[in-house]
């Protein structure tokens, strides 16, 4: 996961994620996608290039470099050693209430012939609880479980435990989830936060690549 001082929207969408992968010492072809706070999630060629309007990226392409940008969103990164197969997803609230945890976890099965359990998943820096205060309206698509009521009657969501669920649910095992203790609002020196800078803020870039 690598800072980029700027946005990452239009035309320098590629060239800044080459930038980030150059910093980052991967090669391969990258694939990006516009994201739009979807459920929805595609399988990507070896080419690489623009996989359209999705937000998760999958692959069993070694020459394929996935890539995605987050600021407070939960980026996960899923791998499947045995059938050598990498997913790269970009979970903010309303992508993680469209459940792409989820299904990113069953398209990957559908697509490379694999079982949930054989996966690996780490869930990187994200917003936490600590941060993430969200209206009545979004707290009731989620778990109870995942939300805290503070005693002034506000609402504060765990995204990345959210995806835990969705992640456990579709039966990947609990220990091989990993999540980051990093919350991306409250660590200004290390991650850039969309809650803390607005839509000014820059983004982080993701990349996933088979080794
Ligand atoms: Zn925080």
């Amino acid at each position: 996961m690598i800072p980029s001082s700027r946005q990452t929207a239009g035309g320098d969408l590629f060239s800044l994620t080459e930038t980030a992968a150059k910093r980052a010492k991967l090669s391969g072809n990258i694939s990006y996608c516009s994201q739009v706070h979807s459920g929805t999630v595609v399988q990507v060629l070896s080419s690489g290039g623009d996989a359209g309007k999705c937000d998760g990226l999958l692959t069993d392409s070694p020459e394929a470099l996935l890539s995605i940008r987050v600021a407070d969103c939960v980026p996960v990164f899923i791998h499947c050693p045995e059938k050598r197969a990498i997913g790269l997803i970009h979970a903010g609230w309303r992508g993680t209430a469209a459940e792409i945890s989820q299904e990113a976890v069953r398209k990957m099965e559908t697509f490379f012939g694999l079982h949930a359990e054989m996966l690996e998943v780490a869930l990187g820096p994200s917003i936490k609880p600590c941060c993430f205060e969200v209206g009545a309206e979004v707290a009731d698509t989620f778990s109870k479980e995942c939300l805290t009521l503070s005693t002034e009657g506000r609402y504060f969501l765990d995204l990345p435990q959210q995806n835990r669920i969705q992640l456990e649910g579709a039966g990947v095992q609990q220990e091989r989830i990993a999540d980051s203790p990093d919350c991306t609002c409250c660590s200004p020196q290390m991650f850039h936060s969309y809650r803390r800078h607005g839509e000014k803020s820059g983004r982080m870039i993701c990349l996933l690549k088979l080794a």
